[in-house]
């Protein structure tokens, strides 16, 4: 399998986050790619292949122009003010009776277009944004050549970030351009599977209304999990979409039996769906003893995670989301992407 991967993440670095009553350093880090690059390669996955530059023109068939122009000059209009060095990060959220509109300060920005303190900006946060995007959409190029499946391995990462707000370490939804640009090149559904741990909250919301992306989530559930406010069962899509949103919400310390009950379920609607494409928003953060994560799953659990996707018999585009157990952060993800290899390679060659 093709990995799509570039160094141009690596200067998002050096914020820090608050974890509850403590400022700690990110968990996201560039580390987390040099782990899964190199559990990958040492899974005999070397193929590694560059992004090329793509426009914004699928960027803004998801999200708000304005929001995009924001990620772009956050930064900058931050050093304006504070000069070099440090991260911009919101003070307030437009909230219930304020204005949800921006006023010209990089202030009123960050507090209209992200949700969240987990979405700081650095001098390199644009370059890597940009790149993540273009590692996606260079996956769909691949794939309109030929690969039956591909891995686009994205920092940061973006199920969290929807039209116009970005959050949980995410600025624009890879996976949801991903999932556009198929559609663009033909496609007449798209399944987008998310197995993050967290609820994919950016992608339902911008898919809530749509018919042709069929959005399933597993995740732990809203009332034990960030982001605490959606994934509930109960959120089934709207207008057009209606149905064609699924949560699978799971209490906090769900292990591997119940969790792959859970993928079943999202096995037999996607299956239902008929899609012409499987987009997965592949999260290993439901491992053990990730610091960010509170199910039990096993490093051996990803071969069958990603034999069960297989099984599928989809054209399959993996979009990398979160995993911050950095001991094991690479086994879990070149088990995930094997156990896919080798049973789609047994099941017809893929
Ligand atoms: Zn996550």
């Amino acid at each position: 399998m093709k990995l799509i991967y570039s160094e141009d993440h690596r200067g998002h670095a050096g914020a820090m986050e608050m974890r509850y009553d403590e400022m700690i350093p990110m968990s996201e880090c560039p580390e987390r790619m040099d782990a899964i690059m190199g559990g990958l390669a040492a899974a005999g996955f070397d193929d590694v292949v560059p992004p090329a530059a793509h426009g914004l023109d699928v960027v803004h068939q998801i999200h708000d122009p304005a929001f995009v122009s924001f990620l772009q000059r956050c930064y900058p209009l931050w050093e304006e003010e504070f000069g070099p060095g440090g991260f911009a990060t919101a003070y307030t959220f437009g909230m219930r009776g304020m204005d949800q509109v921006p006023n010209g300060s990089v202030h009123s920005m960050l507090s209209c277009y992200t949700f969240d303190v987990c979405a700081p900006f650095v001098k390199g946060t644009w370059p890597a944004i940009n790149a993540a995007k273009d590692i996606a959409l260079t996956g769909v190029d691949l794939m309109q050549a030929g690969e039956s499946s591909v891995f686009s391995v994205c920092r940061p990462a973006g199920h969290h970030a929807s039209q116009d707000l970005a959050g949980g370490y995410c600025y624009l939804n890879n996976a949801a351009i991903a999932a556009q640009a198929h559609l663009n090149a033909g496609a007449k559904r798209v399944a987008l599977l998310d197995i993050d741990y967290h609820h994919g909250n950016g992608t339902q919301r911008i898919f809530y209304e749509r018919d042709d992306v069929l959005f399933l989530s597993l995740h732990c559930r809203p009332q034990d999990e960030y982001p605490f406010l959606m994934g509930y069962d109960t959120e089934v899509g709207a207008g057009p979409g209606k149905g064609y949103n699924v949560n699978l919400p799971m209490p906090r310390g769900t292990g591997y039996d119940d969790w792959s009950k859970a993928l079943q379920l999202a096995h037999e609607r996607i299956k239902a769906y008929a899609p012409d494409v499987l987009v997965v928003s592949l999260g290993v953060d439901t491992y053990k003893d990730d610091p960010v994560g509170g199910f039990v799953l096993q490093t051996a659990d990803y071969i069958d995670v990603g034999s069960r996707i297989a099984l599928l018999g989809l054209p399959t585009h993996f979009i990398m989301e979160g995993g911050y157990a950095m001991d094991a952060l690479g086994q879990n993800v070149a088990n995930l992407i094997g156990g896919f290899s080798k049973m789609a390679a047994g099941a017809g060659g893929q």
